[in-house]
């Protein structure tokens, strides 16, 4: 693991009581979770302060975390590995959404009405739109007024993108103390840029399409001490991803400091030659899927409606998700709706995504039942049946844990059409009439439909 530290090396560094009052039973358990970024080191109240700031400096992610945003504040960067198997991806990338300074008042209006309505329900959580950047036309009263509006009626983090000094300085007061990001400092601009980045404290972005040159800005600016994040300008998605792996290994292989930072990605900038809107809006989404696959740790977004936000956010929802951790929900009885006694009871498994599935399809079709939820250690049908995580004495055992019988006035089991071998054991082991479901959770509604009461 490309840690600066190994685990023996920092838990030489503890106090070594073994006394678990950082709730681990010993020091090199609080180790190891600390390299795992389960834990802080303040929570061993036996390190002192000048140890702790010396450990801290050694444990910290070769890739340096951003915040921006006083109201809903968002944090970006701190990765720490190149693969996610090595350890997991921090921070998942955010997606910003463009509203342009050269729209009316309505327009705005109707834009950050269109950003906040975003949402895309996934494994029981509910995402949307993590920013808004305010794009500047070049003009100082149009672009101050945009950002006035824009930071009044939404509490969402802005990044002000802006090629104008003076335009700038505006939209930065226009912020009031809301923290924005500034997006882009570029050669010409970078001493005007950093002295309104120190003047208010904001985050700033530097962009380049020279990575040497990119390197030089990040060390003149993390010399005041800013906080930044790297923009490599390409002309292509291939040389985009090329800089953006480039970068990254930098920071995490080689500890280059001045590459130990966020990365932006802006997909409409390596998009050209579209034929239609459409075309634009399905590139705009696939540029950004890739973008974000390979590093991306924010991405700026043209293009801001269901279609183009709902596969950056499945993908991400994967690609930072903790592989150690099973995607799974609380084994037993839930109840869909408000069940009766005579409503129906279904099987289904505890791995998140098909627990979601059948629920959501069950909820969308106005159902109440019952829904008796198996554990399968996270696995779904196939794989719990095929690994023996899923057997027709655990379920009857089940029926009976949950006390089923007292709840609903028969004894009707629906399990998986996937499941349907299981289905005389079942019924031999717990008495109940088991009936084979669909394979599909979306058949459902139409199985309950014909099912015989
Ligand atoms: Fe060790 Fe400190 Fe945890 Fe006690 S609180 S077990 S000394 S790390």
């Amino acid at each position: 693991m490309p840690q600066k530290i190994s685990i023996l090396e920092l838990y030489s560094q503890l106090p070594k009581k073994n006394c678990k009052e950082c709730g681990y039973s010993t020091c090199m358990a609080f180790a190891a979770s600390i390299l795992e970024g389960k834990t802080k080191l303040e929570n061993c109240p036996y390190i002192t302060e000048e140890d702790r700031l010396r450990v801290e400096g050694l444990i910290a992610a070769p890739v340096a975390k951003l915040t921006f945003g006083k109201r809903r504040p968002l944090t970006i960067g701190e990765a720490r590995v190149m693969h996610r198997h090595e350890l997991k991806f921090y921070n998942p990338t955010p997606v910003a959404v463009e509203v342009p300074d050269s729209l009316n008042e309505i327009q705005i209006s109707t834009a950050i009405k269109n950003a906040l309505e975003i949402k895309v329900e996934r494994l029981g959580e509910t995402y949307g739109a993590d920013a808004i950047t305010i794009t500047c036309s070049g003009e100082t009263a149009p672009y101050a007024r945009a950002v006035r509006q824009v930071a009044k009626s939404s509490d969402l983090p802005i990044i002000l993108n802006c090629p104008s000094t003076e335009a700038l300085e505006a939209g930065l007061e226009a912020c009031g103390k809301e923290k924005p990001m500034i997006f882009a400092a570029t050669r010409e601009r970078l001493d005007p840029y950093v002295e309104l980045a120190k003047k208010f404290n904001a985050p700033l972005v530097l962009a380049d399409k020279d990575l040497g040159e990119l390197r030089l800005m990040a060390k003149k600016a993390s010399a005041y001490g800013l906080d930044i994040a790297l923009c490599p300008v390409a002309s292509s998605l291939a040389e985009a991803i090329r800089n953006q792996i480039t970068v990254r290994r930098a920071a995490i292989e080689n500890k280059i400091l001045e590459f130990g930072h966020p990365i932006i990605g802006i997909p409409a900038s390596l998009i050209s030659s579209v034929h239609s809107p459409e075309e634009f809006w399905w590139r705009e989404s696939l540029v950004a899927s890739a973008l974000l696959f390979r590093y991306a740790d924010l991405i700026i977004l043209r293009y801001a409606e269901l279609e183009t936000v709902l596969p950056i956010i499945t993908l991400r929802h994967g690609v930072f998700s903790d592989p150690k951790i099973p995607a799974k929900v609380k084994a037993g009885l839930h109840e869909l709706g408000s069940p009766r006694s005579d409503s129906q009871v279904l099987l289904t498994v505890n791995y998140a995504l098909t627990f979601y599935l059948v629920s959501g399809d069950i909820d969308r079709a106005g159902i109440d039942c019952y829904l008796l939820v198996a554990e399968t250690g996270g696995m779904s049908v196939l794989n719990a049946l095929a690994s023996g995580q899923m057997q027709s004495r655990s379920i009857a055992d089940l029926i009976k844990e949950t006390d089923l019988e007292s709840k609903v006035s028969h004894k009707h089991l629906i399990i998986p059409g996937l499941a349907a071998r299981l289905r005389g054991e079942i019924e031999e082991l717990s008495g109940w009439q088991i009936f084979v479901g669909p394979a599909e959770s979306r058949d459902i509604p139409q199985f309950l439909k014909h099912k015989p009461s």
